[in-house]
């Protein structure tokens, strides 16, 4: 692709050119100056496109099934006439450099689709950093067309929180096992969801993931529902002999009827750019502190007096704040 200017770039995007939606994303993801300026210019020209996908969470432990699951469920998706983008949100990649979803060759039947879109985890920076720009990956999907875009995270740690702070509905996928497995799993991620799938219902081990099933369903009686509109569903599947799948693409289409029309989505959404807004004052003033000057001919010294307990942190914090003037703020960047 020739260099385009952004208006041209953003035109091309809208016109559902997906070279031209990988270049916006790889601008996007960009820590750049001069790509992140550009990069604040194409999201506001495409404002207007966007936000008209579904956008649905699919979190799980590594080896669940979740790229399985998901080309199947892609699969349904495109035959009722949708285009389904797949982005990742993985805290590996953040904290290694390395990544545990995009190692191998994800999703492969989906990936030659031309209905379907799949992108990796951006990798490095901080996990903040990576979901900040994966809620703007979102908007450039949707404004390429896409009207369902699954946002896949490992589940380890925050990004659950975070994949779910950036989409309309949350899909849990769990492992067929006992009253054990119950307990391993963080009462906080089953608050999150709007439906749980017990995967790998096959090969003999059907009647252990139906006694799974009836565990969440009691499980969830004890916890207070996301939404008066919805009842979280549980359910096995199979992803890999395509049982329940089909399934499950009705209740996920269903939830989209019924949240739409009793206006929850657009209040999450509300509520979820509020504190977008928050973290990315949060994310820029942060990096605008650490790459001011004045701080980082202070940071080292300050940080060594902290570390060897010569200096209260919270003493630290001020004296380098305080190095950190407001007239800084409004430096670009
Ligand atoms: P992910 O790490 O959560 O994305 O998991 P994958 O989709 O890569 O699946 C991990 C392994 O589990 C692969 O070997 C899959 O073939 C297998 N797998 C996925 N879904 C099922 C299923 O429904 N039943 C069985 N028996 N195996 C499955």
């Amino acid at each position: 692709m020739a260099a385009l200017s952004t208006e041209e770039l953003a035109a091309a995007i809208s016109s559902g050119n997906r070279r031209a939606l990988a270049r916006g994303i790889t601008l996007v993801e960009s820590s750049r100056e001069d790509h992140r300026n550009q990069a604040i210019d194409l999201l506001e020209l495409l404002a207007k496109h966007a936000g008209g996908a579904l956008r649905v969470a699919i979190s799980g432990t590594p080896g669940v099934g979740k790229s399985t699951f998901i080309e199947s469920l892609g699969k349904y998706a495109i035959a009722d006439g949708n285009k389904i983008a797949v982005l990742a949100i993985d805290p590996s990649s953040t904290l290694s450099g390395g990544s545990i979803l995009g190692d191998k060759t994800r999703m492969e039947i989906l990936a030659r689709e031309q209905r379907a879109f799949i992108r990796p985890s951006p990798s490095g920076g901080t996990l903040g950093g990576v979901a900040a720009r994966t809620r703007e990956v979102i908007l450039l999907c949707e404004a390429a067309g896409f009207n369902i875009v699954v946002v896949e995270t490992v589940g380890v740690g925050q990004s659950e929180t975070m994949a779910a702070q950036m989409t309309d509905m949350f899909l849990l996928l769990l492992a067929p096992g006992g009253g054990d497995e119950l307990q391993g799993i963080k009462r906080g991620i089953i608050e999150l969801a709007d439906l749980i799938l017990v995967n790998k219902a096959d090969g003999g081990l059907e009647d252990i993931a139906n006694k799974a099933v009836s565990e969440y369903r009691l499980a969830l009686q004890l916890i207070r529902s996301r939404s008066d509109h919805w009842d979280v569903g549980v359910a096995a599947c199979s992803a890999l002999c395509d049982r329940g799948v089909a399934e499950s693409w009705q209740q996920i289409c269903d939830y989209r009827r019924i949240m739409k029309e009793c206006g929850e989505i657009e209040i999450r959404r509300g509520a979820q750019a509020k504190s977008w807004l928050y973290a990315e004052i949060n994310e820029v003033l942060g990096r605008r502190f650490r790459t001011n000057e004045k701080v980082r001919a202070e940071f080292q010294s300050v940080e060594a007096a902290v570390m060897s307990g010569n200096l209260p942190p919270t003493t630290a914090a001020l004296r380098l704040l305080d190095l950190f003037q407001p007239d800084d703020i409004n430096k670009k960047l």
